[in-house]
């Protein structure tokens, strides 16, 4: 069994109150270890560490916490396989797919802000005739990182990476669901003699360790990702407080396909965009549009790869593991469920899938394609989180523009043409904040990220995240 403990101050510790909470294997359904279930006096704690270490940790030299945070990179990295496998372990998704994205990203991200703090640029005005200004760009303090369970250690250090490397000292909690990685982070921490305080993990529920985090009046900043119900309630807090908030939140990005795609590649990566991660990516292309005239043609082939697909143990060569936990499972079902009622038409997959074996208890889903929904529908409007998509089919430029606009959110959106003009004619209409042509989830670090209405406020990403994690001073000198 594993117990993970919280790392407060350079120290690992239990929650004061010493109450755990059970950590469950989502492939095998059994519970494989606990957590703390941290109380408002751990985050407490926390917080003093991190205001304590802050007035040395903001000092440094840009090559000093250069080296540190390139530290804690390669000892990742040192340590591949055993994150590897704890990523796929807490969260159910298949080993190559943490060999592959989640631990390389969380080590780049790492790698990015230790540079990117280097090469943050300040500002200089000449006002002329008067004098001069320039812009000074300062750490804010304590700030806050809370991250979700769907793709752990990747989006815990795309938090604190920036955070950190603008000099903030950070409380950091990642979610209940899936803490083992940002625990073996912080073994890594004390391996590399990582300054204390400066970086300081607490486990245990959103509405207990998260809301501590939000409510406190020493915490300058929060850095949010997860769900848009969370993020609005964080976001009430934060206005009570003026806090300096990042909010990046949920999904229910188009997909849109038009009639002069490239056909073989738009099929491959739209398997991808809709499966990947069991379809647990905020970035997940879940509403998929396809111009009528290829709609037939994009159904039967679509449906023939998506039933070849493998599910099953993660720590097999599977191309879709469990998802992350049994609540979520329900929650996905009862989805399918709906799409029925709603009048929807299942083409392929719609239950629990039960693979032979250890892992018969675990939590999968099939991957399931279902058509003939109104854009307007719950089942269009809201997001699954899921290995579900739906078909859309459309006739015009127009129409397809409306239909992917029509939900509240507005992170991401995928558009295949070989028609440059249309590309940049749809790219530009559309309400997201990231738009991809002829290609899926391809991320520059220096790019920025995030979304429109609910699906967040503000953007991180290169310099965007220098910005959000500094306090921002003119200077005027006259002359
Ligand atoms: P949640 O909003 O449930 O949780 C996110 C984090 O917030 C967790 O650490 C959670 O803790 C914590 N939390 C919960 N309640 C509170 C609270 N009242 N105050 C402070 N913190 C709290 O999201 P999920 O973990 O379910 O993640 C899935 C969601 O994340 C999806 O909507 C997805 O679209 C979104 N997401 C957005 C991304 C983006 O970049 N836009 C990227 C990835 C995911 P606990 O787990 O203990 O409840």
């Amino acid at each position: 069994m594993i117990a993970i403990q919280n790392y407060i101050n350079g120290q690992f510790q239990a929650a004061r109150s010493r109450s755990t909470l059970e950590l469950k294997n989502p492939s095998l359904g059994s519970v494989y270890g606990s957590l703390p279930d941290s109380d408002v006096e751990d985050v407490l704690e926390a917080i003093q560490a991190a205001k304590a270490a802050f007035p040395s940790w903001k000092v440094l030299s840009f090559e000093q916490r250069f080296d540190l945070l390139l530290k804690l990179a390669n000892g990742i990295e040192a340590r591949m396989q055993e994150f590897v496998e704890a990523e796929s372990m807490d969260n159910g998704k298949p080993q190559w797919l943490a060999a592959q994205s989640d631990i390389p990203r969380a080590i780049s991200n790492l790698k990015f802000f230790a540079s990117a703090q280097m090469n943050f640029p300040s500002e200089s005005h000449h006002t002329p005739g008067q004098g001069l200004n320039y812009t000074l760009r300062q750490p804010i303090g304590v700030v806050g990182c809370i991250s979700p369970w769907n793709l752990p250690l990747y989006l815990f250090t795309w938090k604190i990476a920036p955070a950190l490397a603008a000099g903030n000292t950070v409380v950091a909690k990642p979610s209940e669901i899936t803490p083992y990685t940002a625990f073996l982070l912080s073994t890594v921490c004390e391996e590399v003699g990582f300054p204390k305080g400066v970086l300081n993990i607490v486990h245990g529920l959103g509405g207990k360790v998260g809301q501590a985090i939000v409510e406190s009046k020493d915490v300058k900043a929060i850095a949010f990702t997860g769900g848009t119900v969370t993020g609005r309630a964080i976001n009430i807090e934060c206005a009570k407080q003026f806090k300096k908030v990042s909010l990046e939140l949920g999904g229910k990005n188009p997909n849109i396909i038009f009639d002069d795609c490239d056909f073989e590649d738009m099929m491959a990566t739209t398997v991808r965009s809709s499966f990947t991660n069991q379809g647990q990516i905020c970035l997940c292309g879940s509403r998929i549009f396809i111009q009528k005239i290829i709609y037939d043609k994009f159904k039967t082939e679509f449906i023939q790869r998506i039933q070849k697909l493998t599910v099953g143990n993660p720590a097999t060569e599977v191309n879709i593991g469990a998802v992350v936990s049994e609540d979520h499972m329900h929650k996905i079902l009862g989805y399918i469920e709906l799409a029925k009622e709603e009048g929807g038409k299942i083409l392929t997959g719609g239950k629990r899938f039960v693979p032979k074996g250890e892992c018969e208890n675990g939590y999968f889903v099939e991957p399931t394609v279902i058509e003939g929904l109104g854009h307007l529908c719950r089942l269009n409007q809201e997001e699954i989180f899921g290995p579900v998509v739906t078909l859309i089919p459309f006739e015009t430029e127009d129409e397809v523009v409306s239909m992917a606009n029509s939900t509240p959110y507005g992170l991401a959106c995928t558009i295949w043409t070989e028609n440059g003009k249309k590309a940049h004619r749809v790219a530009e209409r559309i309400d997201s904040g990231i738009v991809w042509v002829n290609t899926w989830m391809v991320r520059d670090l220096r790019t920025p990220f995030g979304g429109m209405k609910e699906s967040g406020i503000g953007r991180e990403g290169g310099f965007e995240a220098m910005r959000f994690f500094t306090e921002t001073k003119n200077v005027f000198i006259k002359y």
